[in-house]
């Protein structure tokens, strides 16, 4: 799943922030151009991720290419990477779990709408991987839907409810 999660932020989220800093470079007015050695794209200031050591602030290698040598590295050690990642998780759980429940919470809403975004980008992927898999783990998955339908009674009729109220309102064209 990594290449999925690596994907979400490379497009959505580094997208996004770029066009941000894009825009406010425009405003000021200063928009200031490097040239990369690894692609020897000329490229503006924003496409090099911040680096304090430099002296420009911003790494020599642009981040398209950081993204490429570190795909590259992903693919070729695949299993070394996951096992270090995990190696890692088990190793500082406990920071790890508050860090990013503080993060979550602290940017809930940017997080759904990113989410949000990734999901509509990549709908059609994501339901027939979902497929594949549950017709792969039919009977994990439905005693896993059992097991959360029994634990969210209440959220659910709660959400039907909200449902309904709004296809009513739909057909009746009361906009909300
Ligand atoms: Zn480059």
């Amino acid at each position: 799943m990594v290449k999925e999660s690596f994907e979400y932020v490379d497009i959505t989220l580094l997208k996004e922030l770029e066009q941000r800093l894009e825009e406010r470079e425009e405003k000021v007015g200063k928009i200031v151009f490097k040239v990369c050695p690894r692609c020897g794209v000329r490229k503006q200031i924003y496409q090099f991720t911040t680096d304090r050591r430099n002296t420009n602030g911003r790494t020599s290698v642009c981040k398209k290419c950081k993204i490429i040598e570190y795909l590259k590295y992903y693919y070729a050690n695949r299993e070394d990477v996951l096992l270090t990642n995990k190696r890692y998780r088990d190793d500082h759980k406990g920071q790890r779990t508050i860090y990013f429940k503080d993060y979550k919470e602290d940017h809930k809403e940017h997080l759904q709408k990113i989410a949000a975004i990734w999901y509509k980008k990549n709908k059609v992927a994501i339901k027939k991987r979902n497929l594949k898999y549950y017709n792969a783990n039919k009977e994990v998955c439905d005693k896993r839907r059992k097991i959360w339908i029994e634990n969210n009674e209440e959220n659910i009729k709660e959400y039907n409810r909200q449902y309904k109220r709004k296809q009513c309102m739909k057909k009746k064209g009361v906009k909300r």
